[in-house]
């Protein structure tokens, strides 16, 4: 069962995707049109997941969310505008591209893959992300000023010959007292970047030494209660977690690039 967590947080970004379409460039300027898109695609990504009793994630609170996040970011007057890329907007723009490491068995190189919710300009060029989070703040600010998903998407821009200079969040907090919301950027400079790509090779070579050692360490930190808690929570406090997978999970291959799972067949 996909997390309730993920599952609001991906209706909230569906809907936001195509409040931006419609308005900038399917019905220009047109609101309304704008937040129509915005209701139909939020509800079809949420489908079945309102049953679940999280009042901050509910379907309606998503619905809420983005009228809210309307008024606070007026279209009409959105200086950061989605940046059109060889004729094309992108929104929900997305790359994949060689890392410098190989794969160990086809020796083929590794692809990064980002997805960014768009590139907007104003003055500069930036990424935008947005984030729904339960609380705002200093120490939600903080989170992002290193964060390594920014970088690797700011990292992936530069391929292209696009002159991203950081990411613009637009977050919203989702409580039961109501809506807020935050508006800030973060940069990324060249030494940052290469810092990145540095750490970020190390660790997929660490991945394949693990791979080929089978050997696969566990990350008994807070992912296993990120998110609303680890899939394989259960599973993972058991001295043998592999035998109670079969039974309780079915296997499935999420592939980046076409953005979709995939039966797993014969391994
Ligand atoms: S519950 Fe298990 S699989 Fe999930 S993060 Fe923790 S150790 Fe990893």
């Amino acid at each position: 069962m996909t997390s309730i967590h993920l599952t609001a947080g991906g209706a909230y970004a569906k809907g936001m995707e195509a409040m931006r379409l419609s308005f900038f460039f399917k019905n220009p300027g047109n609101e309304d049109a704008a937040f129509c898109a915005a209701f139909i695609a939020a509800t079809k990504h949420y489908a079945w997941a309102d049953q679940h009793n999280v009042p901050t994630k509910s379907w309606a609170s998503i619905i809420l969310g983005i009228d809210f996040y309307m008024r606070a970011f007026p279209l009409a007057t959105e200086k950061y505008k989605p940046f059109l890329h060889k004729d094309r907007p992108t929104v929900e723009f997305s790359f994949a591209l060689p890392i410098s490491v190989n794969h160990p068995e086809t020796g083929q190189p590794l692809l990064y893959h980002g997805r960014m919710d768009q590139i907007v300009k104003d003055t500069e060029m930036l990424l935008s992300d947005d984030k729904t989070t339960s609380s705002l703040g200093q120490n939600f600010r903080d989170r992002w000023r290193l964060e390594g998903q920014f970088t690797g998407y700011v990292w992936g821009t530069h391929q292209f010959g696009l002159p991203v200079k950081g990411v613009l969040v637009r977050a919203m907090s989702f409580q039961k007292s109501g809506l807020q919301k935050e508006s800030f950027i973060v940069y990324r400079s060249g030494w940052m970047i290469k810092e990145w790509l540095v750490s970020t090779i190390h660790t997929i070579n660490e991945m394949i030494h693990y791979w080929k050692m089978n050997e696969f360490p566990s990350n008994l930190s807070t992912s296993c209660n990120a998110y609303g808690g680890c899939d394989f929570l259960n599973s993972c406090e058991s001295e043998n977690p592999e035998i109670w997978l079969p039974g309780n999970f079915v296997r499935r291959r999420w592939n980046p690039v076409l953005q979709k799972e995939e039966d797993v067949v014969g391994d």
